[in-house]
């Protein structure tokens, strides 16, 4: 109950905390090699979270940017250049 209770403050204590445009451009290269490698599986987000994981970003913060990346039409690690980049660029742009 006391470790839930502190998995939400920390959430909320690290709103503000988001991917620098360096980490973006750094993930956009990684997918990049990666849809070579592995392909897009046209369901998920499995490359993203392989090169967030890759790139040690916190899981907090992990879940708001595939968040970011759903919220504008990256359903897949495709859509993510399809549809996602721009609006990724505008808000990770510290
Ligand atoms: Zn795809």
């Amino acid at each position: 109950m006391i470790k839930r209770f502190n998995r939400i403050r920390f959430s909320k204590l690290n709103k503000k905390l988001k991917m620098k445009k360096k980490e973006l451009e750094k993930f956009f290269n990684r997918l990049e090699e990666l849809l070579e490698v592995n392909g897009c599986n046209g369901r998920d987000l499995t490359n993203a979270e392989i090169i967030l994981d890759e790139m040690n970003i916190p899981k907090e913060e992990q879940i708001e940017f595939l968040e970011n990346c759903r919220k504008s039409g990256g359903f897949c690690d495709c859509e993510i250049f399809l549809n996602s980049e721009e609006y990724l660029r505008e808000i990770y742009n510290n």
